[in-house]
């Protein structure tokens, strides 16, 4: 029943370019997919991450250039942490000086360093300084020197105002071991060596809800290497009076979603296919793609979203 970590996670924004800019070149990650919400095809689903965006690497956003700023409360993910080299502590901390950040003090917590900063719309990041760093596939364009790469997520912080039915979900259903506690936080890890394996519970009761919004986190997406697996994990959590989805095509994988009591929207998507099933590795992201059955609309699609450039080269050209 085991997951083996995140697969992908999902915000809001509703500056594109800005949003662009940064992942690109201050956090060198690679743009691996222009598409539209499946859901909402007036707004860009733009996803970042390794060079062929495996999971576990995978920041994606929803374009709602309309929305309000968001504000994170009770029942959403707080922080999304990628994880760095230990010895790029200060190269980090400096490069987000140096590209208008201001990283907070360096923060020790399990015993590891952690940078924390907003992105350019307020979302709570973390950087976290791990030694066994998971295997991610380097970008060879990438702003960010290879020995200073991001190597996938380190995990989330979901902040709840009650955190016992979402521990049984992650220990019960995903395979998630309790492995620690400081203060209000409780690290949940899964074994192995992928990335995204960590999700920390905050528990702040009575904290109050958020505002959604740019800056938000949508949803939380697991790994599961087979749709058996899926279904197996559809089935437990339906099991325990919890709506669960049917499983949805996405093209790069299929998904199931179910919102935890807690709050948070949980999704478990495939390994499979993904981001090159429709574009060869060499031209990930490189342009609108949409799924076969919205290619019909592409004309009255491509008129109602704004241009977007990305802000560097592709490696072909570089
Ligand atoms: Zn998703």
């Amino acid at each position: 029943m085991k997951t083996t970590g995140l697969h992908h996670i999902t915000a809001v924004t509703k500056d594109l370019q800005t949003n662009i800019d940064f992942y690109q070149q201050v956090l060198g990650q690679r743009l691996v997919k222009t598409t539209v919400n499946f859901d909402d095809p007036g707004a860009y689903h733009l996803y970042y991450g390794d060079y062929t965006g495996d999971p576990g690497t995978a920041m994606t956003f929803f374009g709602w250039l309309n929305t309000v700023p968001g504000k994170v409360g009770s029942g959403e993910t707080q922080a999304v942490a990628y994880s760095i080299p230990q010895h790029s502590v200060s190269y980090w901390n400096a490069h987000l000086k140096q590209m208008g950040f201001s990283p907070a003090r360096v923060e020790s917590r399990f015993g590891q360093d952690v940078i924390p900063f907003d992105d350019p719309e307020g979302m709570h990041m973390e950087l976290v300084a791990e030694e066994n760093l998971p295997a991610v596939e380097a970008w060879p364009v990438s702003p960010v020197p290879e020995e200073h790469e991001l190597h996938g997520f380190y995990g989330v912080s979901l902040w709840l105002d009650e955190i016992e039915s979402t521990t049984r979900i992650l220990s019960e259903i995903l395979g998630y071991q309790q492995v620690g506690q400081e203060g209000n936080r409780y690290r949940f890890r899964v074994p192995g060596d992928a990335p995204g394996k960590v999700v920390d519970l905050v528990h702040k009761p009575n904290s109050g809800r958020g505002v959604f919004g740019a800056s938000s986190i949508h949803h939380i997406a697991f790994r599961t290497s087979s749709g058996e697996h899926q279904q197996e994990i559809q089935q437990q959590v339906r099991k325990i009076g919890i709506h669960a989805t049917q499983v949805i095509d996405r093209q790069y994988f299929r998904s199931v979603y179910f919102r935890t009591p807690g709050g948070v929207l949980f999704e478990i998507a495939t390994d499979q296919p993904g981001f090159t099933v429709n574009e060869s590795a060499s031209e990930l992201g490189s342009q609108l793609v949409l799924p076969p059955w919205y290619e019909t609309r592409r004309d009255e699609i491509e008129a109602h979203l704004p241009p977007i450039r990305r802000s560097l080269p592709q490696e072909e050209n570089a």
